[in-house]
């Protein structure tokens, strides 16, 4: 049996090897081909353009090793392309060189420039004339005045340019990280475009077979039902030692090259094509496709792991069971499923303030521009957000979402469950904690606010909208989305919420950081019926149930002195409670009767005690 787990391993760790190097297996060529399905859905001026362009910088049918060298050549192309594009149009049908010359010449007598749109009707009719007009009628004299003659001119043509590139807008391309992404994923091929059903097999196919063979033979090595947390801490992989380390560094580059560079990863994506063409015919896979099955498939591996841990607890496996149901079914499945039927593909378990996107202006259009279920989609999120969330956790406290519902939640419970011990304890940790995950729901709360008064002018006045130029008290509605997206949502949620799980622990986002969380936590801490009681004198003070308490919460205290735990960052894994070997802790909802919720008894360990006073008052 060992050895089978011992070959589990292995086969694991070969998965992960030949996973990351996929990265640089393959070729990277542009040709016409790859420049015309990458824009398949823009106008044939723009695949020319840019394949023209591509040409006279010697990049079109060259072939490269690696997306590095490959994407340093093609993101020059994006500008030049644009200004090609623009040449070509001002050309056609834009202000030429000549002509500019002509309004300099015209403009300026003996050394004064006079600049009026006399002149501009002077030079040029119909279509130009209206173009330019709009865009120097600011520069007439005698409204304005010149110190020089160069000054105008510069003035002048860089306007021309202007308008000339506004005459070719609609033929420009923009290097971000999509564009780059679509174009080096047409752009590949070699070894794996060519048997991504192999090397599907050889990453996924082996790295599924290698875990589970790792993790079912533990039925067998550890027969007797219990946990069993031995050597935790002098296990390389699970005390922040050179294992721990390595999967930190596997996992925020993961994420900083999922979030930042998803060009690099276009392999990933071939790999999983024949997942996707499950759901759309020859569906080419995205850098979230791949991240929603790689999470998917995680939190389902681990999860066996976790119903084999804690197979004599009920509520750690049917807690687990529902919160794998819910990725599958509602974070992976129905996202690829609902846009098959012309709805918008999101997760519908996704509650505001987590899904900070809810109320940006292109989700809105999605949703009411989705006919009556879209509608109701946009109103299920209102009600999650506002009603559902707060009266669930007044009656169950926030684990109803965050240990059983929740995406994050569920890969910390499972992926994340050999790291729980690694949450900072200490006081000044519960301090940072408040100092962090609260200012994070005031800028949700903030850029929301900014965000949907957009996003009704946008809808209803749009007018309004352009003229308020998208922002509210000065703060552009985009910008502030933007940044709170790549602030919280990525750095903090992806690069240091999921990366940092061996050596901060697996909740560090919903601890530190989570919007949703801490909206709850306070319910949870004034207005619910959860809380976990003690049965202090049972305490042996073995601290196991602080050393597993995911959100560094010191259980012990509180069961020493026999308190109910009453925080507003408990997440209710139960695992406290699971690990505790004398039964202490309990996870109850009952009546909500107030102060007496978090009431610290007067007495428990007996260090205060008299005894003939409480016999005399009947204690
Ligand atoms: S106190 Fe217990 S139930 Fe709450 S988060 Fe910690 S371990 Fe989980
Ligand atoms: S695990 Fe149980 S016995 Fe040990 S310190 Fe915690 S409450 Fe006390």
């Amino acid at each position: 049996m060992k050895f089978i787990r011992i070959a589990g391993l292995y086969i694991f760790i070969a998965s992960v090897v030949l996973f990351s190097a996929t990265l640089f297996m393959g070729n990277y060529s542009l040709t016409e081909t790859s420049i015309e399905q990458t824009f398949s859905d823009k106008k044939a001026r723009v695949t020319e353009t840019f394949a023209k362009v591509a040409k006279e910088n010697g990049v079109l049918d060259k072939t490269y090793s690696n997306p590095f060298s490959f994407m340093s050549d093609v993101k020059g192309l994006f500008e030049k392309h644009n200004q090609q594009v623009s040449k070509d149009i001002a050309k056609e049908k834009g202000i030429s060189s000549e002509e500019t010359e002509k309004l300099i010449a015209a403009a300026t007598k003996n050394g004064n420039v006079v600049y009026t749109k006399e002149v501009v009707d002077q030079v040029l009719s119909g279509e130009k004339a209206k173009t330019l007009d709009q865009s120097t009628n600011w520069m007439y004299s005698p409204g304005k005045t010149y110190d020089s003659v160069e000054t105008f001119q510069n003035d002048l043509t860089n306007k021309v340019n202007d308008a000339n590139r506004n005459l070719a807008k609609e033929f420009f391309l923009y290097d971000n990280k999509y564009s780059r992404f679509d174009i080096t994923k047409a752009a590949s091929s070699g070894i794996i475009v060519e048997n991504k059903g192999l090397f599907l097999f050889l990453t996924f196919g082996l790295g599924i077979i290698g875990s589970l063979m790792f993790i079912i033979t533990g039925l067998f090595l550890k027969p007797i039902p219990g946990i069993k947390n031995n050597g935790i801490y002098l296990n390389n992989a699970t005390n922040r030692g050179w294992v721990g380390i390595v999967v930190f560094g596997f996992l925020v580059i993961f994420y900083v090259l999922l979030y930042f560079h998803p060009y690099v990863i276009v392999n990933w994506t071939s790999i999983v094509d024949p997942v996707k063409a499950l759901f759309i015919e020859n569906g080419s896979a995205s850098q979230w496709f791949v991240y929603g099955l790689l999470y998917t498939v995680s939190m389902t591996v681990m999860a066996i792991r976790m119903f084999i841990k804690y197979r004599h607890n009920q509520y750690q496996i049917v807690r687990t069971a529902v919160v794998l149901a819910f990725q599958i079914i509602f974070a992976f499945l129905l996202v690829e499923i609902l846009p098959l039927f012309d709805l918008p593909g999101v997760d519908l378990k996704n509650a505001w303030p987590l899904d900070y996107n809810f109320l940006t202006d292109w989700n809105v259009k999605n949703y009411l521009e989705a006919g009556h279920l879209g509608k109701f989609m946009f109103f299920w999120g209102i009600i999650l957000s506002l009603i559902l969330v707060p009266v669930l956790v007044y009656f169950y406290g926030k684990r109803w979402y965050c240990s059983w519902v929740c995406g994050c939640g569920g890969l910390a419970e499972t992926l994340g469950d050999p790291y729980r011990q690694l949450s900072d304890k200490r006081l000044i940790a519960w301090k940072i904690e408040r100092w962090t995950i609260y200012p994070v729901l005031v800028f949700a709360v903030i850029m929301t606010i900014i965000v949907g008064y957009n996003t009704y002018y946008v809808i209803n006045a749009p007018d309004i909208a352009a003229a308020n130029q998208n922002e509210f008290f000065g703060i552009n509605a985009y910008r502030i989305n933007e940044w709170y997206g790549f602030l919280i949502g990525s750095i903090f949620a992806g690069v240091i919420g999921t990366g940092f799980y061996p050596l901060l622990g697996n909740r560090t986002w919903c601890r530190f950081g989570c919007p949703l969380a801490a909206y709850m936590g306070i319910i949870q801490r004034f207005k619910s019926k959860f809380r976990i009681t003690t049965n202090g004198g049972q305490c042996i003070s073995c601290g196991n149930c602080s050393t597993y308490c995911e959100q560094g919460i010191d259980v012990r205290a509180y069961a020493q002195k026999g308190q109910n735990i009453v925080r507003s960052s408990c997440v209710g894994c139960g695992i406290c409670s699971a690990v505790c070997p004398r039964g202490v802790l309990k996870l109850e909802n009952a009546s909500d009767d107030g102060a007496t919720r978090h009431k610290v008894p007067e007495v428990i360990l007996g260090n205060d005690m008299d005894l003939f006073e409480m016999l005399e008052e009947n204690k």
